[in-house]
């Protein structure tokens, strides 16, 4: 099985990786916790190309190529093999995350980032995708109490772009009712999980 978590900064998506991927192997699964950019040594070589340096350094398109590049290598080397002996695969953002971005809000568009997954990719899909939700000021003041910002080159986006992350998301978990789960990011971390776990139902 193949699972992608997605959100906007400050969702909790990554405790919640951890807690979901402990409660599948307390269920006697086994899981492998993976993110992007990155997850496999080349994918963690290209997140530092993309993560450091200055808010300048690479085009929309070249951040795009990017972001697929990276995709494609975890894909092939870590997503892949794990799926292929059985294992459940748990990834902290996938393609829907590129839509979200950097075709939506970086303005590269929804078609281009779909011809880039299938070529690097395959057009690999996960099974399920566990979309959290915040409502945006409890987002925003999460993102800023764990003081995120001017952390990477991607800090200094401001709430008009989250904003319009946050509408792409939606606008993907729509279009795609068998795929998507939207899951309420609100309450303590237990109660998402155990969001996050009936998510799963069917699979
Ligand atoms: O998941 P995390 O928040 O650690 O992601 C690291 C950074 O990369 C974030 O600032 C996120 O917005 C950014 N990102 C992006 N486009 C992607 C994936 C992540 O801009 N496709």
């Amino acid at each position: 099985r193949f699972i992608s978590l997605e959100g906007g900064e400050g969702v909790g998506k990554s405790t919640q990786l951890r807690a979901l991927a402990a409660a599948l192997r307390a269920r006697g699964h086994d899981v492998i916790e993976t993110r992007e950019p990155g997850g496999s040594a080349g994918a963690e070589a290209i997140r530092s190309l993309l993560l450091d340096g200055d808010a300048g350094r690479w085009t929309a398109g070249a951040e795009a190529l990017l972001f697929a590049a990276a995709r494609a290598d975890h894909v092939a080397k870590t997503i892949l093999p794990a799926v292929a002996r059985g294992a459940w695969v748990l990834s902290d953002r996938f393609l829907d995350s590129s839509l979200a971005y950097q075709g939506g809000a970086d303005g590269i568009g929804e078609a281009a980032i779909r011809q880039l997954h299938q070529v690097g990719s395959d057009g690999l899909m996960p099974d399920r995708t566990l979309l959290l939700a915040l409502p945006a000021e409890e987002a925003a003041a999460r993102a800023a109490a764990r003081d995120r910002d001017g952390a990477d080159r991607f800090g200094g986006r401001d709430a008009a772009y989250h904003a319009r992350v946050a509408a792409a998301f939606a606008a993907l978990a729509a279009g795609d009712p068998a795929r998507f789960r939207i899951v309420d990011a609100t309450g303590t971390a237990d109660d998402v999980t155990a969001r996050l776990l009936a998510a799963l139902e069917g699979l």
